[in-house]
């Protein structure tokens, strides 16, 4: 089982349709955060219970207290059992050392850096580009994030992007869904039907070949009869504040679990607990053929 951890809400690049509904950096952080020995007390509880962790955000390396998180989780876990997705703003020796350790690592990009998308700031996919050739001539491991929405799921694009990052040896590209969540939920016309996305993977199937291998996310294989919801059976989603989601995407504009996706709080629940009344109370018991978070989205008519 793994678990999205995002440390934080705080990220440098804020984009308009953040699941998380990030904060820029320098602005006030008004929510409730763990503070530093409660994200301890969550990391040794994860790794007790032999939890993955992904741990993101906002930027999980921006701020010094979070990085030693991750830091310390390279000490007393795995490294086969820690991933890190990161923007790679404001990049040193420091964070290059602590990724060397965790041996792998995502970043979110969008389209290739000439063309603008108004969707994610200036110079985001510049700087995805400049922090995946960087990790990659030191031999860590990079997967390239693409999420599906109007702007980055034109056919030309999809196909430049992916020659790019062929070109600059990038060795996954995940592609993701776009659910309306988040401050994205006043985006829902973001949002690209069964049907489209359906030959949107089509046209990517008709890509592969080159060197980095092209990764569905699981909701897109869902979409395919391929997969079905995992969550609180395969993976878990906890906040900045320690509260334990049934899905990591599934938020509301306040980032707070969507309705029926709450599963309790961490440090202070017993996880085992959590885990049990997600299953027995809340309905988690069994694996469904849909996404859940579409399910209730469509439900609420948000798409
Ligand atoms: S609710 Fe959707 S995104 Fe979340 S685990 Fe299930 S299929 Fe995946």
């Amino acid at each position: 089982m793994y678990a999205i951890w995002n440390l934080t809400k705080v990220c440098p690049w804020d984009c308009s349709f953040c699941c998380m509904s990030a904060i820029k950096v320098g602005q006030v952080d008004k929510g409730e955060n763990l503070n530093f020995s409660e994200k301890v007390r969550v990391l040794e509880i994860l790794a007790v219970h032999k939890m993955k962790i992904d741990f993101s955000g906002g930027d999980p390396l921006y701020n010094p207290e979070n990085f030693a998180i991750v830091e310390k989780a390279t000490e007393i876990m795995s490294r086969d059992f820690i991933d890190v997705s990161m923007t790679g703003v404001d990049f040193n020796e420091r964070k290059l050392a602590l990724l060397k350790k965790v041996g792998k690592v995502e970043i979110s990009i969008d389209n290739i850096p000439e063309d603008s998308n108004r969707f994610r700031p200036k110079g985001f996919n510049l700087s995805a580009i400049n922090i995946l050739k960087t990790l990659i001539e030191e031999n860590i491991f990079c997967s390239a994030v693409t999420t599906l929405y109007p702007l980055s799921a034109d056919k030309s694009n999809l196909k430049r992007l992916y020659e790019f990052l062929c070109i600059n040896k990038v060795s996954k590209w995940n592609i993701l869904r776009f659910y309306p969540v988040g401050r994205g939920l006043k985006l829902s016309n973001l949002y690209i039907d069964d049907k489209e996305t359906l030959e949107l993977m089509d046209f990517l199937d008709s890509l592969r070949g080159g060197a980095t291998e092209i990764i569905f996310q699981h909701s897109l294989r869902i979409l395919r009869g391929e997969y079905q919801c995992h969550a609180a059976i395969k993976s878990i989603g906890i906040l900045p504040n320690g509260t334990v989601t049934a899905c990591g995407w599934a938020l509301d504009k306040n980032s707070n679990p969507l309705p029926g996706f709450c599963l309790g709080k961490l440090p202070e629940d017993d996880f085992d607990v959590i885990l049990e009344r997600a299953r027995v109370d809340l309905g988690y018991s069994e694996r469904q053929s849909y996404c859940r978070i579409l399910n209730h989205l469509k439900s609420q008519e948000a798409i």
